[in-house]
């Protein structure tokens, strides 16, 4: 294999944003180039050694350590791979540490007792440390347009792909280069390899690092036909590392993000909860709306979104507060953010069914139960989150009506995230009725006193239902 050295690459211009990558810059200066085979396809190994990039082995889990180490015990390659490889070279803090090996997945499994083996679609390792994961993957190799395997390396499990080309099943394993062919991004597809402490490059990830640019690896829309969640994580990284996303990879998406409907909604539901609690929701939000993928996640919210300004800025706004919790290290939950997104609809269907003749709270009821169930044929929410929901938004209308029961009310539950649910329509200026300077004066007020403030309050007034007649003939 012939290598030779290039002239050294500058990385002074990478500007790191977000607080994640907020160190350093200049990691790697020059590197070795090697050609190396991958099927029938020659590809450009670059090869970055230990005194040019800014990798340190401090920076690794001591886990992913020694899942590496006991790899290579095993006389099996071990590499560090993926967003780790990624962050670390952006100089930030990964949040895990994934592992990928020539290993078969049971070989992993009969190495280490505290793994196992999961996913069908997908099989993979999870090697379990306390609370810590280390994902440990074996290198997936190619595998021709209908689905077989062009290979007959070690393949126990193969690859079945759909007939509009969806990825039903990865498990063709290969080389190095092959896995690295068959990754999703450029700048995902590093390896960091801790004995010779090397960096190994197979597609330009380096350089698009530099170049601040998301690049899906290969033909995009083939890519994209694959794997449609492919578009969702385009968009994710480029709102998370701040990135712009290749002119090739953006082209493909419009043709290809109908396949998104194809996708289970338990999944979507997964990748929901990466997009929005990653601490870059705002940025995600407008990026989904850009490309229009918001509708394939959330198709009631879209239409209010692009129509009603004041409902923009409430999810903007849910999603701005959401990012500025995690980054205070403060608690966040999906029902919150949800109850945000799918608000609009409520409150719309709500408005519809009282003008209709229904009772507010029972409006309000019904309208909540019909858009979750219709939020749930794409993504399939939990109850734990769907039942707060459903508690926020209810408790809109008795925040709304204060009275005699605010002292009962203040000692629920649900009223911090209601109460702070009520602000946010505020500050985004659906309702302007100063309840909200209200509920923040009295939940701090001693007993005594709030029961004394809410003697002075009316009591709502509540529609009588009028007795039915029992009907004679029935
Ligand atoms: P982070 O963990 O910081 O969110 P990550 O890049 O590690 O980012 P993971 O979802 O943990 O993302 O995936 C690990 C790696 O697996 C990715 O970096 C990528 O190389 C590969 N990968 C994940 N999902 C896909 C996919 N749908 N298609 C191809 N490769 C994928
Ligand atoms: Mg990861």
């Amino acid at each position: 294999m012939g290598e030779t050295m290039v002239s050294p690459v500058l990385f002074a211009l990478l500007r790191i944003s977000s607080r994640l990558l907020s160190v350093p810059t200049s990691c790697w200066h020059c590197v070795r180039l090697r050609k190396v085979n991958s099927g029938n396809k020659a590809t450009r190994l670059k090869v970055i050694p230990r005194d040019q990039h800014c990798i340190s082995r401090q920076n690794i889990s001591d886990n992913a350590l020694k899942v590496m180490s006991r790899l290579r015990g095993g006389d099996y390659q071990a590499y560090l791979v993926g967003g780790a490889v990624r962050d670390l070279l952006l100089g930030g803090h990964p949040k895990d540490f994934d592992v990928a090996t020539d290993a078969t997945p049971e070989q992993v499994h009969a190495l280490f007792r505290n793994s196992r083996i999961i996913g069908r679609r997908f099989r993979i390792v999870h090697v379990q440390f306390g609370r810590e994961i280390i994902e440990v993957t074996t290198f997936r190799g190619h595998h021709d347009s209908d689905g077989e395997a062009n290979t007959d390396k070690r393949s126990s499990h193969h690859s079945h792909q759909s007939s509009s080309g969806l990825l039903l099943r990865d498990n063709v394993f290969g080389t190095l280069e092959e896995d690295a062919v068959r990754r999703d991004l450029t700048v995902n597809a590093l390896y960091y390899d801790s004995k010779s402490f090397e960096v190994f490059d197979h597609v330009h990830g380096l350089s698009d690092l530099e170049r601040r640019t998301i690049c899906i690896i290969g033909d995009p829309a083939t890519r994209f036909r694959e794997d449609p969640v492919r578009m969702l994580r385009v968009v994710r990284f480029a709102a998370k590392l701040d990135f712009k996303v290749d002119p090739d990879t953006a082209a493909a998406i419009p043709e290809c993000a109908p396949l998104l409907a194809e996708i289970p909604a338990a999944r979507l539901f997964d990748e929901f909860l990466k997009l929005f609690l990653g601490g870059y929701a705002q940025r995600t939000l407008q990026l989904l709306q850009e490309y229009q993928l918001l509708g394939y996640l959330f198709p009631d919210s879209v239409q209010h979104l692009e129509r009603d300004t004041i409902a923009q800025t409430l999810v903007d706004t849910a999603m701005r507060n959401t990012d500025q919790r995690i980054r205070d290290d403060k608690p966040v939950t999906p029902a919150f953010q949800l109850a945000a997104l799918l608000w609009p609809a409520v409150a719309d269907l709500a408005r519809e069914l009282r003008e209709r003749g229904e009772a507010p709270m029972v409006a309000i009821h019904s309208a909540s139960q019909q858009v979750i169930s219709q939020a749930a044929q794409n993504l399939s929410i939990p109850k734990r989150f769907s039942l707060p929901m459903r508690d926020i938004w209810e408790f809109q209308l008795r925040l709304e009506r204060r009275g005699r029961k605010a002292a009962e009310l203040v000692q629920h539950r649900r009223f911090r995230a209601a109460y702070d649910f009520l602000l946010l329509r505020e500050e985004s200026g659906e309702v302007a009725d100063g309840h909200g300077a209200w509920w923040t004066e009295f939940q701090d007020l001693p007993e005594n006193q709030q029961l004394l403030q809410i003697s002075h309050e009316k009591e709502p007034r509540t529609r009588r239902r009028r007795k039915r007649r029992r009907s004679t003939t029935s």
